[in-house]
């Protein structure tokens, strides 16, 4: 078998250069076999046969920014622009309390309306009133002062995916106005905050090759973030990016292995991405590593609106059908669902 995989079992990191030559392996059946056995002994020695769920809010569909990859990007003209009022977002943590969710994720585009004391007023309603609960938010990047405003209202998490590494994919990525360095400072910035941080990126975003991907593992190993958010890039149809060919379920999966691998307690989601590329995507995402699923709380009238990528799945159905539907998928690859914030270990 091969040396940097035994390398990686042994010692949890490697260089740049080892981890690109383990990404080269990712067609390779006897390695993707060997690296999800490693995963999947990991995740069972921390976290047993359970699997943590975060509710998802998506509460606006407005953004400020432009990135080439997303449905909801500022100049989309095409899509209906929504956002949920307070009561409203209230009233999808209720619905999510009820089904046993104890971690609501605020997930939208950059929007304005929602300034620092509108965003402090919603943290600490939520807080308030599902004490027992863990916030989650993931609404990009804010200075210093708005996290930590946002920490003190009683946040406890927040996610921002790197999107890359590699500072010129993240320029063909993006506008002149949005910079790596930004991104990252942000992330460090959250992580001295005290804040339980999400690192990630797409598999498969255009122009991305393994060198990339082997930079953005030897950051995360840097970074050492308590959650990794990884997911297969999927075209939208209102993008530059229309044309292009969505990333591979298989290589997100072998990503997923060495990420657990790598950082044994994270908190690894098999994403939407995930089951949108493959109907059982997600409980494959389980069987490579990932302990988290994130089904959708948001208002089914509202859904179909904050679409980042064609095609997403679960748009249609109510918070209790997700639930049913998650905990037998949950079910059918050898685990359970569990009420529980889910904070990561150490
Ligand atoms: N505005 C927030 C939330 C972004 S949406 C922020 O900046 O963090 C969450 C994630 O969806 C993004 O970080 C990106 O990695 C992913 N995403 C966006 N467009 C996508 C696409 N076309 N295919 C797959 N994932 C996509």
């Amino acid at each position: 078998m091969m040396r940097v995989a035994d390398k990686l079992i042994e010692q949890h990191c490697l260089t740049k250069a080892e981890y690109l030559e383990l990404l080269k392996f990712w067609q390779d059946s006897d390695v993707a076999k060997r690296l999800s056995e490693e995963a999947v002994r990991l995740r069972k020695e921390y976290y047993g046969d359970k699997v943590f769920t975060r509710g998802l809010i998506e509460f606006t569909n407005y953004c400020r920014n432009n990135c080439y990859y997303c449905g909801i990007h500022r100049d989309n003209n095409n899509i209906t622009r929504y956002r949920l009022t307070c009561d409203e977002i209230m009233e999808c943590c209720r619905a999510g309390y009820e089904l046993g969710y104890r971690t609501f994720v605020l997930q939208g585009g950059e929007d304005p309306y929602y300034t620092d004391e509108k965003m402090c007023e919603i943290i600490r309603s939520i807080k308030k009133d599902f004490s027992d609960c863990a916030l989650t938010l993931s609404i990009g990047e804010k200075s210093y002062e708005s996290y930590r405003l946002f920490r003190e209202a009683g946040a406890d998490r927040y996610l921002l995916r790197h999107e890359t590494a590699d500072c010129s994919l993240y320029s063909s990525l993006h506008p002149d106005e949005m910079k790596l360095e930004t991104r990252i400072q942000c992330l460090y910035n959250l992580k001295s905050l005290g804040y339980q941080v999400g690192a990630g990126f797409m598999v498969g975003a255009p122009g991305q090759t393994l060198e990339h991907l082997a930079e953005d593992l030897a950051f995360l190993q840097e970074l050492r973030p308590q959650m990794v958010g990884i997911g297969p890039f999927i075209p939208h149809h209102d993008t530059i990016y229309a044309d292009e060919k969505a990333g591979s379920v298989e290589l997100t999966l072998f990503l997923l292995s060495i990420i657990r691998i790598m950082l044994p307690k994270v908190m690894l989601p098999a994403t939407t991405a995930l089951g949108t590329m493959d109907p059982l995507g997600r409980e494959k995402g389980l069987q490579y590593g990932a302990n988290v699923v994130m089904p959708n709380l948001s208002p089914v009238k509202n859904r179909k609106m904050y679409e980042l990528y064609d095609n997403k799945i679960c748009t249609g159905e109510e918070a209790a059908e997700c639930r049913g539907c998650l905990g037998r998928r949950v079910m059918s690859a050898g685990y359970r669902l569990v009420e529980e914030r889910g904070d990561a270990l150490e």
